[in-house]
């Protein structure tokens, strides 16, 4: 066990064939194909139309489906037939959006027009007023309640609460600055978790603790992407940054599905701009 390195590589963390031509893509958000909470620059949104036209494409992430419309369909400037190819999944999959094409009457400039909510496992009101009461109260006894914020730190997702240290529009830097070694929202998820027994709270992005219903993570939205599509977790491919068995991408590799890692939006870019070539080769 000496030999292991302490920090795994991308290139250990991937369990895909790389020849492999996956039948469906599946994409981390952030960090994967934007950087956090940032938009998705025009190499990255450019490779992504390319994959779009060989192949469906999903985006799962913990975020929401106005995260979903800011970051990646106000920017990828895809096509109505680009668009019927990408399956959207905010909240870990817990709410799953189809492209029904543009309905009359909605402005076209708004980015979610044709957009329709396909499902959607929210948690209970009760669960949600319990939820914020207890994480307001333990992470103000861990001194983790912080006064400068930038918009709320508790925010109802319907799926999903989350916990946003410095508030969901914190400016990348100051999230980065507030935890880079991820212990304060170890120490809050643990102190947590016990008081809410029936819910699964998990430490979420830079800054963020997750409470969903148990068992909802981005395996239960793979499973759950399986269901809608017909197509096998075994003929899907994951693409995340944080595949390592602390990050959020993990339970999908623990799931079985071929995963490859990358490091962020760059290599994600020039990975998925090969693959998209190597597909559409293999159609002639
Ligand atoms: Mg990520």
């Amino acid at each position: 066990m000496t030999d292991q390195p302490s920090t795994p590589s991308a290139s250990s963390l991937t369990t895909a064939d790389p020849e492999a031509l996956p039948a469906l893509v599946a994409f981390d958000l952030d960090d994967t194909l934007a950087p956090s909470k940032s938009p998705v620059p025009d190499p990255m949104a450019a490779a992504l139309r390319a994959l779009l036209d060989v192949v469906p494409v999903c985006v799962i992430s913990g975020g929401q489906i106005n995260q979903f419309r800011d970051q990646v369909l106000a920017r990828i400037d895809a096509t109505p037939a680009e668009l019927t190819r990408l399956h959207l999944m905010p909240t870990c999959g817990t709410r799953y959006y189809r492209y029904e094409g543009p309905a009359s009457g909605t402005a076209d400039s708004d980015a979610l027009a044709g957009w329709t909510l396909e499902y959607a496992n929210d948690l209970t009101p009760e669960q949600i007023t319990e939820g914020f009461a207890i994480v307001e109260r333990e992470a103000r006894r861990l001194g983790l309640w912080e006064t400068e914020t930038w918009g709320p730190v508790l925010e109802d997702r319907g799926s999903q609460i989350t916990f946003s240290a410095l508030g969901q529009e914190a400016p990348v830097d100051a999230k980065r600055a507030w935890d880079p070694t991820g212990e304060k929202k170890s120490a809050l998820r643990d102190a947590v978790a016990p008081h809410l027994p029936e819910l699964e709270v998990r430490s979420g992005g830079s800054t963020s603790v997750d409470i969903t219903l148990k068992g909802v993570d981005k395996a239960y939205g793979m499973r759950r992407l399986a269901e809608v599509t017909g197509i096998a977790l075994d003929d899907t491919l994951f693409v995340g940054d944080r595949l390592d068995p602390a990050g959020n991408d993990y339970p999908v590799k623990a799931l079985g599905v071929p995963c490859h890692a990358v490091t962020g939006w760059e290599d994600t870019a020039a990975y998925v701009t090969e693959l998209a070539a190597r597909l559409a080769a293999a159609r002639h």
